[in-house]
């Protein structure tokens, strides 16, 4: 079932939005050759209880930490860790939830430690306009395929891969709600959008294919090919005033 959510309870989100968004940017500001991943989490997870609010991703499924961050060829869900080191070069996705008054807000950026090779950069930017497409798309009367065919296109006319086992998702009083929102689809198909819904969107790219493996930790997500991957997210509101980007600093 998809929940529409009252104007209040977005305002609520919003709330939780920004603490996450704040907590994310803590964490990418931290972000710098010899630091730990334990260390970036420690600074997300401290601003996120230091400001009244509870990580959402802190026990999830049993996930040990309140961030997830994954380098380079991993994905997603990187369990953060005392012994791995970031290196110059690097990229690092952060991702990174709230709960604020029983609601939430989920967003992920991946940012470079130090010089980062051209191939990279460009691949954080196209990851980037991806995320930008995929909210322009979410408006009322548009469908799901609309948000995925936006992100899909614009990925795959620099050869990039899209992930297709993991996708971004509905969210509000749990973080995970319906619909399933796809990176790839068909634009015109799918569930039509409207109003009060909330959904988080988060395109993860892959340099080159989209296929992808889970390691024997059980959450790290990396590609089949070995090469970077890119993820970048906000939890937007569908409003008839436009998408509304909830995690905002
Ligand atoms: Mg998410």
């Amino acid at each position: 079932m998809i929940v529409l959510k009252t104007g209040k309870e977005i305002a609520l989100m919003r709330e939780a939005g920004r603490i996450a968004a704040q907590a994310l940017m803590a964490g990418v500001q931290a972000v710098a050759p010899g630091k730990t991943t334990q260390e970036i989490n420690r600074v997300i997870h401290d601003y996120i209880t230091s400001h009244g609010a509870v990580p959402s991703f802190l026990g999830y499924g049993g996930f040990p930490a309140a961030a997830c961050i994954s380098i380079n060829q991993e994905v997603i869900h990187g369990i953060p860790s005392k012994t791995r080191r970031i290196e110059e070069g690097d990229i690092v996705s952060i991702d990174v939830g709230a709960i604020y008054k029983g609601y939430h807000g989920d967003n992920a950026y991946t940012v470079g430690a130090g010089q980062i090779s051209p191939e990279k950069q460009q691949l954080l930017d196209v990851t980037k306009k991806c995320l930008e497409l995929g909210i322009e798309a979410a408006v009322p009367g548009n469908r799901l395929g609309d948000i995925g065919a936006a992100v899909q296109g614009y990925a795959e006319s620099f050869g990039y891969g899209v992930v297709r086992e993991y996708v971004g998702h509905g969210i509000g009083s749990e973080m995970h709600q319906e619909p399933e929102v796809p990176n790839y689809g068909r634009a015109g198909h799918g569930l039509r959008l409207a109003a009060g819904m909330t959904i988080a969107i988060e395109p993860m790219i892959n340099l080159r294919g989209a296929g992808v493996r889970q390691l024997s930790d059980g959450w790290t997500v990396v590609t089949a090919s070995g090469l970077p991957s890119a993820h970048f997210e906000h939890t937007v509101a569908i409003t008839d005033n436009g998408p509304v980007i909830l995690t905002r600093p």
